[in-house]
């Protein structure tokens, strides 16, 4: 690790973060051989392709994986909370030597063998985002901004996904809360806007704003446009890192994104893109191309990584991903500690090692491209620095942080992955009373 010793090894140096892959790496999956490059840069061609069931996977998989690894996926597909949806573009990026291990696969392909068991503080909706709902598909929880559920479907499923308990299909282990894209609805929402002035800032999510109509990336925006009191909102998509293709192929939508945008700037507003890499290797020639168009019609762009095991827990893959980000004109925004959500134990890393990942990061390229590492505390304290905690014990896993700007004199507690103690410390977290004691520690040394 460390670009200066590349530098004192072998000048002149790689600049890997500047290299993108631009081969018809597609072409390897004999379901794809024959796809040319104008096919699969047209978004209705990935949307069409898109896996979306184990009968879609296996056709494509069972010629380029193995046996026991299609068994284990069968498996996985069906213990799995979230649904499996994978664009072609990203399922060609999996390593199919390697799958198990490739980072891609990880966050989108569930494998059985690699499940374990939920931490036993899990809760469905751990953010507690319907409770901070005062209009349904809207969570208001601080002062001055909110985040607009605007639909729930997104064109892939994210394994991770914090809002599970909403975006996706249901699955055989999961009932969902449905948040549809409905005039009626965002009538509501947009009411409660227009009476709360105290919002100036609304992030429109889901689901996911690729999923939006071009018409509706126009209606939303100019009912916001019309509220003076709002002066800035996001459109939230991870479409740009799984189908940037939409940017090139799909022109009525980055037309009317345009237009929202710069009429926003005319009336000294900003609007810009959240979106959400997670390793280096989803940034290809497809995603610079994209990321061109959008910087060239003025549209700023930031990143929200989600910090996974075995994806990108370590200080060489997010030093990359922040420099390919950067050169692309992608601001990395926050990196995100792994929410408890159900079924993806497996991915979830400790607060210590998103400290160390973050020290190694911080200093490597600009500040204002340097992510914040931050905890999103249970139960809806909200977004907070990782090392800002009252209190961390990294032998039970326990951190304590509070949010006084978001519920003052209330703690919020977040949990490193059992998986991640020591085998005393993980039978003390399967004994309720032995956990309860821990937890009640935690919170007294906290008041120290
Ligand atoms: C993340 C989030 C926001 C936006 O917070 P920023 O720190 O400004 O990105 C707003 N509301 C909710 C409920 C959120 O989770
Ligand atoms: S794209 Fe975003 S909202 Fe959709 S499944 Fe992934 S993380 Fe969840």
């Amino acid at each position: 690790m460390g670009y200066p010793l590349i530098i004192l090894e072998g000048y002149p140096m790689e600049f890997s973060w500047r290299k993108f892959n631009d081969s018809d790496f597609w072409q390897a999956i004999p379901e794809w051989k024959e796809v040319d490059r104008e096919t699969f840069s047209n978004h209705k061609w990935q949307d069409k392709n898109s896996i979306t069931s184990f009968k879609k996977f296996i056709k494509i998989a069972s010629d380029i994986a193995d046996p026991s690894f299609i068994e284990d996926a069968q498996k996985g597909f069906e213990l799995a909370p979230m649904a499996v949806r994978v664009s072609p573009y990203l399922f060609s990026l999996i390593d199919w030597n390697n799958p198990v291990e490739d980072p891609i696969r990880r966050q989108f392909l569930p494998l059985a063998s690699q499940l374990q068991p939920d931490h036993p503080m899990l809760t469905f909706d751990s953010l507690h985002e319907q409770e901070d709902s005062p209009v349904k598909g809207l969570t208001h929880r601080y002062e001055d901004k909110v985040l607009f559920l605007a639909l729930d479907t997104c064109p892939v499923y994210c394994r991770f996904c914090t809002r599970s308990y909403a975006v996706g299909a249901a699955t055989s282990q999961t009932e969902k809360v449905s948040i549809k894209a409905s005039k009626d609805r965002w009538q509501h929402v947009f009411n409660y806007l227009r009476e709360s002035p105290q919002v100036e800032d609304v992030v429109i999510s889901g689901g996911d704003a690729f999923r939006l109509k071009a018409s509706q990336i126009l209606e939303i925006g100019e009912e916001l446009l019309k509220i003076d009191h709002i002066r800035r909102f996001r459109f939230a998509t991870k479409g740009l890192a799984i189908m940037p293709m939409k940017i090139t192929s799909d022109l009525d939508w980055t037309n009317n994104l345009a237009i929202i945008t710069e009429k926003a700037r005319k009336q000294r507003k900003e609007v810009c893109i959240h979106t959400h890499f997670n390793h280096p290797k989803e940034i290809t020639s497809f995603s610079e191309e994209a990321m061109g168009v959008l910087f060239e019609r003025g549209i700023k762009i930031r990143n929200q990584s989600v910090f996974q095991r075995g994806v990108n827990d370590d200080a060489e893959t997010m030093i990359e991903l922040t420099k390919k980000m950067s050169y692309i004109n992608v601001q990395p925004y926050y990196a995100y500690i792994h929410d408890l959500v159900k079924g993806t134990e497996d991915l979830r890393t400790t607060v210590q090692k998103g400290i160390e990942v973050e020290k190694a990061v911080r200093g490597v390229t600009a500040g204002f491209n340097t992510a914040t590492f931050v905890v999103d505390a249970p139960e809806g304290g909200g977004k907070r620095d990782i090392h800002s905690f009252e209190h961390y014990d990294k032998e039970t896993g326990i951190s304590i942080y509070t949010a006084p700007s978001v519920k003052p004199g209330r703690r919020f507690l977040y949990y490193d992955p059992i998986h991640s103690l020591n085998p005393s410390i993980q039978r003390l977290w399967r004994n309720p009373r032995a956990a309860n004691q821990m937890i009640k520690d935690a919170l007294h040394s906290a008041r120290k």
